[in-house]
Order: C-alpha cells, then structure tokens, then sequence
C-alpha cells in the first residue's frame, strides 16, 4: 500500500516513527514542511525536515524530540564568543549536514535533489520530499509585530499572541518534483499529529499541493495533534483557540475542509466525534499519545485502519 503523509517536525516525526514500523519504508513518501526554514550563519537549515530524517534514522535525540543524539555544541561556543547569533540552537553534527546542504544548494541543486541523497546518507529508503524547492516562509503577524516563524517560535518562545500567519512565496512556489506523483499514486493519504497552521498549512499553501489532495480519489485521514483540547507540545492550541475559536476536534477538522475524510482523534476527546461527522469527517476515537514504540505503532496502524471506515 502506497501512502503520501505530510508532515511537520517533532509531532509528524514521533508519528512517521510508528507508520515505518509496520509499512516498508519504500511504500512511504514524506512530503515536508519548509515554512519553518532559515538562514542562519550563512547555512540553510530545515528544521522540520530534519526533524523527520533524525527521527526516522535513528540519529535523533529522543529526549529533546529534534537535532542529534550525541551531540555537542563547540561551533556555536565559539559564535557566542564572538558575539554571534546563538539564539537557534545548532548542534556540532547538524552543522555538518547544513555545510553539507548549503553546498549543494549554492552550487545550483534543488532542495529536494539533496535531500534526497542526505536520506540515502542516513540509510532511509522511504522517499523525503521538501513541499517545494522554492522560497516558502511562513510569517506570523502578533500584536507586537509581524516576525519569520523561528524568530516568533524560538526566539520569543512563542509568547506572543498569533493573529495571523502569512506563507511568503507560496503564490509563486511550485511543488517540489515527484510531490503531486506522490499524492496522485498514493493508496492513501495521511496528515501527522502537526500543527495545522505552521507545519501543514504552509505545504498546503502550494496551490497545486492543494488541489491535488482536494481532487484525491482515496482517502486522506488525519491525526489530531490535541489531546483533551490541549497540545501535547507547543503552541498548536493556543493557536487554535485565538485563530479559530476553539480547540475541539471540530476545530481541528475544520482546519481540513475538503481535505480529510477521517479524523483520529484521543480518547479524551470523544465528546467531539459528532460535531466531526457533522462536518462530514469520519471520526476515528483512540489513544492518541505516543509515549513508546507500542503506542506509536497502534496510532499508525489505527490512521492506517481508518481507511476501512471511509471507504
Ligand atoms: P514541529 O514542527 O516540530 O512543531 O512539530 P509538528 O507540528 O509536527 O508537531 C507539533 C504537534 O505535535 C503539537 O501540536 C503536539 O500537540 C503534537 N504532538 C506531539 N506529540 C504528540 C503525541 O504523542 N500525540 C499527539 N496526538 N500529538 C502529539
Ligand atoms: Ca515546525
């Protein structure tokens, strides 16, 4: 069975995790969120993406959820020394990859051309796709300004109230080569436990990333990224809250119009599967929280069993 997911960083990771556990990785696309992407001491660096190949390579940190295990952190001991940028944290062995990354996009590669062969470089076989090798930033206008995503999240902690999100370039950006392939040959579709403004939106916000999953002929089931209304991590429900008026499962199927037939959705949010078939969204009820590999798989296999209940 063939599947295309898009995904966000550490919530779509720690989801991917469980799905390669029970499908060949070969059956897998992953098409990634660049939104979150930055420039930072002249090296481009992909947050979510990386997210994603760390976590699937087993190269990740599962304490913290992104960058490297066994990481160390000289290189930016001496930026700070010298008075640099050390507010995005960058570990010695990520560097490494965004040296490597930065290269190749100078010399004239798309994104998802290296991508590719990092994925290799890591022992992936299942397919790691950037949305799209253009310029795509997402924006968040707050009352104390209009800042790029990292600098809102990481710098200022995310402590500002969101009172809107702008996709910068996703007018002009162009899916990445092999991303509509992916969703027109995919058996089914899947959306990870991510925030919906920050991680999918900003894949969505490519026109024709959109329209081909609105004019899909399988099923696209979702995860929901809350559990009792509330995010596991991060500002996905305060986000909600402000951006959307609430922060039921409701809410999160609405962030999904004409995009999903299903919803999975926690235990503790159960209340709410009527209000999402009202919205003509299967509502699939589970525990959602992925504390080990167990509950990992059982998400995965229960988005994957979904499937039965649309079609
Ligand atoms: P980011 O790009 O690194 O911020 O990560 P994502 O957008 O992919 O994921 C962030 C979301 O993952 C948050 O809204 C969390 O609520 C959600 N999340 C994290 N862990 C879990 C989990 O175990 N279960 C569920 N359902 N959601 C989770
Ligand atoms: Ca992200």
């Amino acid at each position: 069975m063939k599947v295309t997911v898009l995904s966000g960083g550490v919530g779509g990771a720690r989801f991917l995790r469980g799905l390669i556990d029970v499908l060949p990785q070969t059956d897998v696309t992953i098409v990634g969120n660049v939104g979150d992407d930055l420039e930072l001491l002249g090296l481009h660096v992909s947050p979510d993406i990386d997210t994603v190949l760390y976590t699937l390579s087993g190269a990740g940190d599962a304490e913290r959820g992104w960058g490297r295990a066994d990481e160390s952190w000289r290189a930016l001991d001496t930026v700070a020394q010298l008075g640099g940028d050390t507010w995005f944290l960058l570990g010695d062995r990520d560097i490494g990859l965004h040296l490597f990354r930065t290269e190749a996009l100078r010399s004239g590669q798309p994104l998802s051309a290296v991508m590719a062969r990092i994925a290799r470089g890591f022992g992936l076989e299942l397919t790691l796709l950037p949305a799209t090798d253009d310029t795509l930033r997402t924006w968040v206008d707050t009352p104390a300004g209009s800042f790029p995503f990292q600098q809102w999240f990481v710098a200022r902690r995310f402590e500002d109230e969101v009172d809107g999100i702008r996709y910068v370039g996703a007018a002009e950006a162009r899916p990445a080569p092999g991303v509509i392939a992916a969703i027109e040959a995919a058996d089914l579709l899947l959306i990870t436990p991510s925030n919906p403004y920050v991680s999918i939106e900003p894949i969505l916000a490519v026109e024709e990333i959109r329209t081909a999953v609105l004019a899909r002929t399988v099923p696209c089931v979702a995860v929901s990224p809350l559990i009792g209304g509330k995010a596991v991590k991060g500002p996905a429900d305060r986000m909600l809250r402000r951006l959307a008026g609430g922060t039921t499962a409701a809410h999160v199927a609405r962030c999904y119009t004409g995009l999903i037939d299903a919803l999975v959705l926690d235990e503790a949010d159960a209340d709410d599967a009527p209000a999402v078939a009202a919205l003509g969204v299967t509502p699939v009820v589970t525990r959602t929280l992925m504390r080990d590999p167990e509950t990992r798989r059982a998400l995965a296999e229960t988005a994957l069993g979904a499937t039965g209940s649309v079609l």
